[in-house]
């Protein structure tokens, strides 16, 4: 039986960027992915690396990743496509422009750049807003990558600091011990699950669950698109867990196409496009940008945000010897490196970078929830 410092299940975003950290502290570390990287949500999503100034816990974590983004980013491969396009929040009103108002507090506080835009000044730096547009709030820190480049990068980092990476599918892990499909098993002194929304596959009474979300990917559009163009709705909905919401989300791509999103649903793993959700999103889109009732759509699909009650991730180990870094919503891309650098400190018993009790693993469990 072979037997590693630490085995890390699943190979999405969140797992290679975590094999890189643990590599990086000195662990002999084993991946373990069971089909290919990045190929679960981190496939999926949209690749806006972005601070959610309006939960503090969040607001801290977002900022902490972004912050090692850029880090990593000059030595970034051009194929990962990261572009700083900042975030323009919109407002469609007076009382949506008082809540960017707020929010531009919140980013001072937190020490990022933000400013005010009137209406005609955000058409002028974003000539596809239309008339309806009230102003917003512009955050120029904000960026984008290409989601699956950028976890195959982390990996082939991480390989470069000793770590391996096998393709094989996990069908427990326990204390010290994974076992594999098919019968083999490895000892390791630590196992860390990063298997995303299918994390309670493999620990039975974690609290994550999948969270549909539709995306459509349009053909080139003639108006360039600058940033990521979201609506000041969207933090309130994406936090909020009733049952469905779709809130404007539109990030152009290098191609010059548009990622249009997005939804949120509880639907289990059905992947199954609604077409009412689709068209909700789109009227939507149309309602901020007229343009966009003439471009074509190329290709629209589902995907799955790994979700948390409490719309804050799990980092830590949720039992002697099995950690957790799992349950990162529609932030786990962002996250991805800030979790990585958090389940690194505690794994060597260092004190993270930034405060990690609220993502502790312990307090979303089944039938010992600590609130
Ligand atoms: C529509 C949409 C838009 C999004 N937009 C953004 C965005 O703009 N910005 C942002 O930061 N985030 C965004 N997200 C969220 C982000 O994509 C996820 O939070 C992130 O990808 C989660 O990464 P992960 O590595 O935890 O999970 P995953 O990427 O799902 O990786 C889990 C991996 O584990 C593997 N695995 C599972 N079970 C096993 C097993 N038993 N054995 C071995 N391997 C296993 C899977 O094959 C998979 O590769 C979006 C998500 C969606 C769906």
């Amino acid at each position: 039986m072979s037997r590693w410092d630490v085995v890390i299940v699943g190979g999405g975003i969140v797992g290679t960027a975590s094999a890189l950290w643990l590599s990086r502290a000195g662990f002999k570390v084993l991946l373990l992915e069971r089909w290919a990287l990045g190929c679960g949500a981190t496939a999926e999503g949209m690749g806006h690396i972005m601070a959610a100034v309006d939960s503090p816990d969040l607001a801290q974590l977002t900022a902490y990743s972004q912050s090692l983004w850029k880090e990593l980013q000059p030595s970034m491969p051009a194929d990962c496509e990261w572009r700083s396009t900042g975030t323009f929040w919109a407002a469609l009103d007076s009382d949506e422009m008082t809540v960017a108002e707020s929010l531009s507090k919140e980013y001072e506080n937190l020490g990022l750049p933000a400013e005010i835009w009137s209406g005609s000044e955000a058409r002028q730096h974003e000539p596809i807003l239309g008339e309806r547009i009230a102003g917003g709030l512009h955050a120029p820190d904000d960026a984008v990558i290409y989601t699956t480049n950028a976890c195959r990068w982390l990996a082939d980092m991480a390989v470069k600091e000793g770590a391996e990476i096998r393709f094989a599918e996990v069908s427990f892990v326990a204390k010290n011990l994974v076992g594999l499909k098919g019968g083999e098993q490895m000892t390791a002194d630590h196992v860390v699950v990063c298997a995303g929304a299918r994390s309670p596959d493999l620990i039975e009474n974690l609290m994550v669950e999948p969270r549909r979300g539709h995306l459509v990917i349009t053909d080139r559009v003639s108006t360039p698109v600058h940033r990521q163009i979201i609506e000041l709705g969207y933090l309130r909905k994406s936090h909020g867990m009733e049952g469905s919401s779709v809130a404007l989300n539109v990030q152009p791509r290098a191609t010059g196409q548009l990622l249009i999103g997005s939804s949120r649903e509880f639907q289990g793993w059905s992947r199954e496009i609604d077409h009412k959700t689709v068209s909700e999103m789109m009227k939507l889109t149309i309602n901020y940008m007229p343009e966009l009732a003439r471009v074509s759509a190329m290709r629209i699909w589902t995907g799955f945000r790994p979700s948390v009650p409490d719309g804050k991730p799990i980092i830590g180990e949720h039992s002697s010897g099995v950690w957790v870094n799992a349950g990162h919503e529609g932030l786990g891309i962002t996250n991805a490196v800030g979790s990585a650098s958090i389940l690194t400190s505690l794994m060597t018993e260092k004190r993270p970078q930034i405060t990690a009790k609220a993502f502790d693993a312990g307090r979303l469990i089944h039938g010992r929830s600590k609130g």
